[in-house]
């Protein structure tokens, strides 16, 4: 309950803000369907929703949510990622959250458009987030957790369920990458890399 009323407040703030860069163009009814919307940037579109997988930055979805975020990806990493909550609960008494999973295409250009924002180029953000077209999150197939005793908890327990951190700057990023039980790849240097 608590999330979803984070997740309504946010978007009004962002509803607020996509209003205030528009207010003039019309775009009102602009909907993620719309294919002439794809060139806008994606403040100019209809708020983040829980349809886009949108999980408010320092929110998290517990594993066994059912919301798109979740339901949206590949089975076998869910199923992954819901056995590893569970034993590090068990084991360690840590609460695993997913701070990100399923992210629509333009969730992802939404994030990207905003890393270039902070890192002030695009080559830099490249390091922190990937494009629509190459962001294992928009296929489904990686899971951020948190927060950072759930996170470290993965470093050294989530190749019990195939779990594998993929970019040494982001110990938050696991995709399936092994048969469980087996060694990790080490991992590659930033989402830029390979
Ligand atoms: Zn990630």
């Amino acid at each position: 309950m608590r999330f979803r009323t984070t997740v309504l407040t946010t978007a009004a703030a962002l509803a607020v803000v996509a209003l205030a860069g528009c207010a003039a163009s019309g775009a009102n009814g602009a909907g993620p369907g719309k294919s002439w919307a794809r060139d806008l940037p994606v403040t100019r579109l209809t708020p983040l929703g829980h349809e886009d997988g949108f999980v408010p930055e320092g929110g998290g979805l517990d594993p066994t949510d059912d919301v798109p975020a979740l339901s949206e990806l590949e089975p076998d990493l869910l199923a992954a990622v819901r056995a590893a909550a569970e034993a590090a609960l068990e084991e360690a008494g840590i609460e695993v959250l997913v701070t990100s999973g399923w992210r629509s295409e333009r969730y992802q250009r939404y994030l990207l458009e905003s890393a270039v924002q902070v890192y002030g180029t695009e080559e830099e953000a490249a390091r922190w987030v990937a494009s629509p077209e190459d962001s294992s999150h928009v296929t489904g197939s990686a899971v951020d957790v948190g927060r950072t005793d759930a996170a470290y908890w993965f470093v050294e327990h989530g190749a019990r369920f195939g779990l594998c951190q993929t970019y040494a700057n982001e110990v938050w990023h696991y995709e399936l990458t092994v048969e469980p039980g087996r060694t990790c790849p080490a991992p590659l240097e930033d989402a830029s890399a390979g």
